[in-house]
C-alpha cells in the first residue's frame, strides 16, 4: 500500500515524500483511513512502529478540511497528552514535518522548564497543543489554558500515564474535555484500569493494533552478551575481529545511536553505514546497495528503516540495544535465516535492559543461550582504549542464560513483566 491510497491530501503526501517515508507502517494502513472517517480509534501499539504519524497526519488533514481553518483567532482543537517530555517534543516535530506546508500553529508544553514562553506562545494562539499531564494543568489552573474548544483529542501511551502514577491527573483533563470529539488512544498494553479508561473514553472506536509476532525462525542461532552500556561499541569491534562476519546488520533502538556506531567502526576501520530516518531516501538505498555488494561490512538501523528491506543470505544480526518491543526483538532476528538458511543473532544486554530481555525471553518462550566468554563482562566498564579488531580471536561458546546466578538471570518464578515493569496484559 502507498500513502497515495490512503486518500491524504497533496500537501501531506509531499511531506511525507520528504520525510523519505516511501510506504506506510501496519499501524498508519489501519489507523489513518479509520481516523479520516472521523471514527474513534483504540491503538495497541508502541513508539517504533510509526503511531505518531499514524495520529497526527490525519488530524492535521481533518483539521485543515474544517471549515474553519483559515480562521484568524486560534483557539486550541486538538490535545495530544503524551507522559514524557521526550514524547512531546517528539510528536511536536512530527507536526512540524508532516505539517509543514498546511502551517498550523502548534506548540508543546511540559515541566520543569519556564512556563514564560509556553504562555506567550498560546497568547498568541495554538491549533494543537501537545502536552505532559502536569504542566497542562498547571497552565489550566492558571487560566492560561481551556479546553472547551477541543475536537480531537489523543492520548498517547496510556499505560505508561499509569505507570508514572499520572492516571489522576489525565482523568481531570478528561473531565474538562468536550463530549462531542473524537478521541484516539493508544496503549501498548491493557491493564484493567486502562481499559476502562478506554471504555469511558471512546465511541465505538476502530481497533488497530500491530500484529504480534512471537516466534522466532529455528534457524537462527540466538545469543545474549551481558555487558557495559559503555563497552558495548568495543564489543562490537571484538565480534567483528571474526572474519567469518562478512556482513552485519547492526540495530540500533535511536538514530542518534545508529550514526555514532557506524561513525566508531569506521574509525577503528571497519566499513559501515547508518540508515535511518533521517538519511535522504537516495543515501539510505545508496548504503543498503553498498552493504548488498558488500561494500559496506556493516550497515546500523534503526527499526523503522530496516523494515522492507531484504538482503539474501545475510548471515549475522547484531542487537547493539534489546529493544523495549519484545516483537521488534523477533522482527530483527528474521532479518538472518531465511529461506531455512542459518543465521547468527548477537544481543548486547546492559544492565539497563535486563527487563527488555526478560520480556523477549517470555514472549518467545525460550531462554536465550548467554556468552561468557568476552572480554567484557558486565561491571568491567574501563576507560582504556580498546585493542585493535585484528588482535582479536572469536568469542568462545555460550552457555544457557540462567544457570549464572552472577548474572541474575535464573527464572524468577514472578509473573511475567512488560518493559515498564509491570504485569500487564498485552493487546
Ligand atoms: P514512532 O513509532 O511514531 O515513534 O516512529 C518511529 C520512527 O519511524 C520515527 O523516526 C519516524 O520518523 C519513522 N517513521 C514513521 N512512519 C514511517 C514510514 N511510513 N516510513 C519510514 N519511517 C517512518
Amino acid at each position: 500500500m502507498t500513502f497515495g491510497e490512503l486518500n491524504l491530501i497533496e500537501p501531506i503526501l509531499r511531506a511525507l515524500s520528504q520525510e523519505g517515508y516511501e510506504r506506510p507502517t501496519p499501524i498508519q494502513e489501519q489507523a489513518i483511513p479509520a481516523v479520516l472517517k472521523h471514527r474513534d480509534l483504540l491503538g495497541c501499539a508502541q513508539t517504533g512502529t510509526g503511531k505518531t504519524a499514524a495520529f497526527t497526519v490525519p488530524i492535521l488533514q481533518i483539521m485543515h478540511q474544517e471549515p474553519d481553518a483559515g480562521r484568524s483567532t486560534r483557539q486550541i482543537r486538538t490535545l495530544i497528552l503524551t507522559p514524557t517530555r521526550e514524547l512531546a517534543i517528539q510528536i511536536g516535530e512530527s507536526i512540524l514535518s508532516y505539517g509543514r506546508h498546511l502551517k498550523p500553529r502548534s506548540l508543546v508544553i511540559f515541566g520543569g522548564v519556564s512556563q514564560v514562553p509556553q504562555v506567550d506562545a498560546l497568547r498568541k494562539g495554538v491549533d494543537i497543543l501537545v502536552a505532559t499531564p502536569g504542566r497542562l494543568l498547571d497552565l489550566m489552573g492558571q487560566g492560561y489554558i481551556s479546553l472547551a474548544n477541543i475536537r480531537w483529542f489523543v492520548l498517547d501511551e496510556a499505560d505508561r500515564m499509569l505507570d508514572m502514577g499520572f492516571i489522576h491527573d489525565v482523568k481531570r483533563i478528561i473531565a474538562q474535555l468536550p463530549t462531542k470529539r473524537q478521541t484516539l488512544f493508544f496503549s501498548a498494553t491493557m491493564p484493567s484500569e486502562i481499559q476502562s479508561l478506554a471504555s469511558a473514553l471512546l465511541h465505538d472506536p476502530v481497533k488497530v493494533e500491530v500484529t504480534p509476532v512471537s516466534s522466532t525462525a529455528e534457524t537462527v542461532s540466538q545469543t545474549i552478551f551481558h555487558v557495559d552500556k559503555k563497552n558495548k561499541p568495543r564489543l562490537l569491534l571484538h565480534l567483528l575481529g571474526d572474519a567469518s562476519i562478512q556482513s552485519l546488520l547492526v540495530f540500533s533502538r535511536t538514530k542518534h545511536g545508529a550514526n555514532r556506531i557506524a561513525k566508531d567502526l569506521v574509525k577503528a576501520g571497519v566499513s559501515a553505514e547508518a540508515i535511518h530516518g533521517n538519511k535522504s531516501q537516495g543515501a539510505r538505498q545508496q548504503a543498503l546497495q553498498n552493504f548488498k555488494n558488500r561494500k559496506t561490512r556493516v550497515l546500523v538501523a534503526t527499526d523503522i528503516a530496516a523494515r522492507g528491506i531484504d538482503i539474501d543470505d545475510l548471515s549475522h544480526v547484531a542487537n547493539f540495544d534489546l529493544p523495549n518491543v519484545p516483537e521488534t526483538y523477533v522482527h530483527r532476528i528474521g532479518r538472518t535465516g531465511r529461506a531455512g538458511a542459518s543465521g547468527k543473532a548477537f544481543s548486547f544486554c546492559d544492565a539497563e535492559e535486563r527487563e527488555f530481555l526478560r520480556d523477549i525471553q517470555k514472549l518467545i518462550g525460550q531462554r536465550i543461550p548467554v556468552v561468557e566468554d568476552h572480554p567484557f563482562p558486565l561491571g568491567t566498564a574501563a576507560p582504556e582504549a580498546a585493542p585493535e579488531p585484528s588482535e582479536r580471536r572469536p568469542s568462545g561458546q555460550p552457555r544457557q542464560e540462567g544457570r549464572h546466578p552472577r548474572h541474575g538471570n535464573r527464572p524468577s518464578g514472578r509473573p511475567p513483566r512488560t518493559a515498564t515493569g509491570r504485569s500487564w496484559p498485552r493487546c
